[in-house]
């Protein structure tokens, strides 16, 4: 099989070994502006993990903090921010201990549920990940983006 080249961007982010599959959910948090040019590569070999996703940002810089919610998704992903064609800065993504929106809460009662109110979380524990809300205080049964 030909092995398919993605294109080499001069100025953006590169997030590389994205657990297989999760590219798109990793896009989405992100909330690039539109008409940002985006490659994504889904299921490229990968000696470390046999398969993985490849997102590449043209033009946009990734800060800490969007870094940092990528962890929830795919917490062994390594950023490269690219800069003249260079590699100038490489971040790797810190589970934060709280994050507001991003997520939904799973209790179908809890407030946010019911009105137009953005979530709020306290992560206690990573590994494994156990996050509590903070409006009904129960923990997430499973990990949902909004
Ligand atoms: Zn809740």
């Amino acid at each position: 099989m030909e092995e398919l080249k993605v294109r080499k961007i001069t100025n953006g982010t590169v997030i590389d070994h994205i657990d297989a599959g999760k590219a798109l959910v990793v896009f989405k948090i992100l909330n690039v502006p539109k008409g940002t040019s985006v490659m994504i590569a889904i299921n490229v070999p990968s000696k470390k993990k046999g398969k993985k996703d490849i997102l590449k940002i043209e033009g946009i810089e990734l800060k800490k903090e969007d870094v940092d919610k990528i962890s929830l998704i795919s917490p062994d992903v390594t950023i490269n921010i690219i800069r003249n064609g260079r590699v100038v800065e490489k971040l790797k993504p810190q589970i934060p201990n709280e994050i507001e929106g991003i997520l939904k809460c799973t209790n179908p009662n809890c407030i946010t549920n019911k009105e137009q109110i953005r979530g709020r979380f306290k992560i206690e524990n990573t590994s494994p990940l156990r996050i509590r809300c903070h409006y009904c205080e129960k923990y997430l049964n499973e990990v949902l983006f909004e």
